[in-house]
């Protein structure tokens, strides 16, 4: 048996967190692989580490003296250092070098990786394992996507000369040479690619909830775990906004099998979210999950018989790609078709997008709103359950809420349905009363 395990920024952002942590993969001699993030925040109101680096970032990049905010930064870890009383082991050096570098080169991605970078020094140290720096095993490509094969190949080698070992998450070397890291919240991406070149039993992703919950519980206070979730299940909610787990974090095991335990660093006794390519468990409930994101636009356009003219959609999503712009979803009825759109991508192009829709598809009007919030309602139990759609519905009138938008993705594993940005919460609160019963 073999795991991979993961631990967020909150898992890791004091000594006292690291001490857990250390309990954990103390507990089980399968935790081989460990993978940390930068240290998190310690309270509400704390800066997470790699923040305090991109705003170093910044000021750097302006010219202004970094000191100060360098030091603020290196605090945070001598705490760690200094709690887990780590005797013969100092960041110094590296702090010097990484403030030179900022200094003479600002780059962004090498700013914002060095929170992994550090902590995973000081997790190898107090585990007294081997540290392997994820820029000489992880690597992407000229488009900046994973390069798979030059990435399973070097870490799987370098992976089977080790036992044990901490590979820092977030980061890995781009195409110029240089140090590229995954979006935010992509530690969970590394782990899930260690996992992978590992040929692990489980990858476990340890964080500050005891698994992934029917809702977000800044939303709805006290939500169930949900025991078991399919990828595809789980890839709907953390695409509309269930952060819990990265988006692209599935992908890597998906391929290969490997299961995810999301797991509860505060509470390691609980049992978490088992996310499983199928599962023939009977479910609690007929929806799995819900969630959603607010600020999306919609371009509402309407011309008689567009039911009958042959390449129309084509015509109007050509608009969109000129303008760069990827759309999220997309109802038509007879003679009308809306498109969904994120609003920080659309704002600035809004009469460039309208303008080449009239251009290329001569539409009678076209209109467009903002401020619509999506919300996904996902179950792979809805297929065969009759009424789904109308228990939701009938949840949001009660409230008074306007429904805008519905859309039943093909698969049949999720509704997701437009409201105005102001019912968001309520409307969630709803549905999650409405379908989580006992
Ligand atoms: P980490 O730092 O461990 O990677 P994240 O902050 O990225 O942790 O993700 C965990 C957080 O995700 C939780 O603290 C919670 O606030 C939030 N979250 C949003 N939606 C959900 C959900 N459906 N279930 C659990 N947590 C959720
Ligand atoms: N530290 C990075 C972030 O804050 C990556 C991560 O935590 O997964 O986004
Ligand atoms: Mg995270």
């Amino acid at each position: 048996m073999k795991k991979v395990v993961k631990f967020g920024g909150s898992s890791l952002a004091s000594a006292e967190q690291f001490k857990k942590v250390g309990n954990i993969i103390h507990a089980d001699e399968s935790r081989v692989y460990v993978v940390p993030s930068a240290p998190g925040k310690r309270f509400d109101e704390d800066t997470k580490v790699t923040d305090m680096l991109l705003h170093a970032y910044e000021s750097a990049s302006e010219g202004k003296d970094i000191k100060e905010e360098m030091k603020a930064i290196k605090a945070r870890y001598d705490e760690i250092i200094t709690g887990l009383e780590l005797k013969d082991f100092s960041l110094d050096q590296d702090f010097e070098e990484i403030t030179k570098l900022l200094i003479e080169n600002p780059q962004k991605d090498f700013a914002a990786s060095r929170g992994e970078f550090l902590n995973g020094k000081i997790m190898a140290a107090y585990l007294g394992i081997d540290f392997i720096d994820s820029a000489e095993v992880i690597y992407f490509n000229e488009e900046g996507n994973l390069n798979d094969y030059k990435t399973y190949k070097r870490l799987g080698e370098r992976l089977s000369q080790c036992e044990r070992a901490v590979i820092p998450g977030f980061y890995g070397m781009g195409k110029d040479g240089n140090i590229k890291t995954f979006s935010r919240g992509g530690s969970d991406v590394t782990g899930s690619i260690v996992a992978r070149a590992s040929k692990a039993d489980v990858y476990e992703n340890w964080t500050d909830v005891s698994g992934f919950l029917v809702a977000d519980p800044r939303i709805v206070p006290d939500p169930k775990p949900i025991k078991y979730i399919t990828y595809r299940e789980l890839r709907e909610l953390s695409y509309m906004g269930a952060s819990v787990l990265h988006e692209d974090a599935i992908f890597p095991v998906r391929s290969c099998g490997i299961p995810i335990n999301i797991k509860n660093t505060n509470a390691p006794e609980d049992a978490g979210t088992w996310i499983v390519e199928s599962t023939c468990k009977k479910q609690d409930y007929v929806v799995t999950g819900i969630a959603g994101k607010k600020d999306f636009c919609t371009i509402f356009i309407s011309k008689a018989m567009m039911n009958a003219e042959i390449g129309f959609g084509r015509k109007v999503l050509q608009a969109f790609e000129e303008n760069n712009i990827s759309f999220e979803h997309m109802p038509s009825g007879i003679d009308t078709m809306t498109i969904v759109v994120h609003a920080d991508e659309f704002m600035d192009k809004e009469q460039s997008v309208v303008s080449a829709i009239h251009r290329l598809a001569e539409p009678d009007s076209v209109e467009i709103e903002s401020g619509l919030a999506l919300i996904a309602v996902v179950g792979r139990g809805m297929k065969s359950a009759s009424g789904t759609a109308g228990k939701l519905f009938t949840a949001l009138a009660n409230k008074g809420i306007n429904i805008k938008m519905i859309d039943q993705g093909s698969s049949e594993l999720n509704i997701i349905i437009g409201v105005e940005n102001k019912d968001f919460e309520t409307a969630i609160e709803a549905i999650y009363k409405t379908f989580i019963t006992k």
